[in-house]
């Protein structure tokens, strides 16, 4: 790979990034308490508007933008409510409104959930991600880059100390 290719955010290379998630002007995510993030470009590992503004980016280079709602996690779906009875949940799921909800349906897909509203049989589940409707304002700051290796790219993300033996 050449040495210009490496230069820049591009498809196909691990970018480390340190970044600042700001939405109404409160900090929702920073690479301050999380760490700096590290993702395989061009794979959809991050939101599709971040990725798109990342390209092109040179190592040391720093980005304020921001995303609208549907470059980021969609609008706000007033029809994504479902009722569900109670028995369906287990016992360790507290239920109480503002409750978050990680959820596996039978075919493996997952979902997230907040608890909406507590009835006496039924739960009112809202599947809006919590950030649906917002407007996202990033600082973003690419601090490195390498090349991927092939298993890498068979995955479609990075591999780190600790995760190389996973399915
Ligand atoms: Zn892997």
């Amino acid at each position: 790979m050449s040495e210009k290719k490496l230069s820049q955010v591009d498809k196909d290379l691990v970018v480390t990034i340190e970044y600042k998630l700001i939405v109404e002007d409160e900090v929702i995510d920073s690479s301050d308490e999380e760490g700096p993030l590290t993702y395989l470009h061009g794979y959809e590992n991050i939101l599709p508007g971040l990725e798109d503004e990342l390209l092109g980016m040179k190592v040391g280079e720093e980005k304020v933008l921001e995303l609208a709602p549907e470059d980021g996690y969609g609008e706000y779906d007033e029809e994504a409510f479902m009722d569900v009875a109670r028995e369906e949940f287990t016992e360790e799921v507290p239920l109480e409104p503002g409750v978050e909800l990680h959820l596996t349906d039978v075919d493996g897909d997952e979902a997230y959930a907040t608890i909406v509203e507590v009835g006496d049989e039924t739960i009112k589940l809202d599947f809006n991600h919590p950030l649906a409707g917002k407007q996202l304002n990033f600082q973003v700051k690419v601090i490195d880059l390498r090349a991927a290796d092939p298993e890498e790219l068979a995955h479609g993300h990075p591999h780190f100390e600790g995760n190389h033996n996973h399915q």
